[in-house]
């Protein structure tokens, strides 16, 4: 069976920066969580921080790859730098998923960590960009497929296409 990694806050748990959750609705969701194939991850909170915290973005909206590479810093508001804990929450996911076999992620669109068709930008404004975050590129780089919440079905039919062997 294969097995999926879930950000933590869309099964409801209490992680996110200022103490709430993203439940996710997904039947999707539900249905993997009833055949035991869910392995839940909060990289912030497995990197070291706490609950609540600061918000944080990517410097400049670089994305989590010049992250990974120490050529871009995530910041909390008051500019303090965070990479070292986004860094180690990215790479306990990544232990986490390889442990398992993982080859399929859904984690929370627009993280700094886990977005992974956007983030933002760095200023703290509400400004979107195009790209990922650092445990979603850590995970990407590692060739595991990561989905966002609004992509449940897509997510579904790739595992569905990994069970009948159809994937590469
Ligand atoms: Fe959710 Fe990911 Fe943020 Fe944790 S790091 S609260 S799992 S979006």
């Amino acid at each position: 069976m294969q097995f999926v990694l879930i950000s933590s806050c869309l099964l409801g748990s209490p992680v996110r920066y200022n103490g709430q959750h993203k439940r996710s609705g997904s039947e999707v969701l539900q249905r993997w969580l009833a055949e035991g194939r869910v392995v839940a991850v909060c990289p912030e909170v497995a990197g070291g921080l706490p609950v609540p915290r600061p918000p944080a973005e990517i410097a400049a909206g670089a994305g989590g790859a010049a992250v990974l590479s120490s050529q871009a810093k995530v910041i909390d508001p008051h500019v303090n730098d965070v990479s070292a804990e986004f860094i180690a929450g990215a790479r306990n996911a990544l232990e986490q998923a390889q442990a398992k076999g993982i080859r399929i992620a859904v984690l929370k669109e627009g993280s700094p960590s886990c977005g992974s068709g956007y983030i933002y930008d760095g200023t703290f404004s509400g400004t979107k960009v195009h790209g990922q975050g650092v445990a979603a590129a850590l995970l990407l780089g590692a060739g595991i497929r990561v989905f966002s919440e609004e992509q449940f079905d897509e997510a579904n039919e790739f595992l569905l296409s990994l069970e009948a062997g159809s994937a590469a």
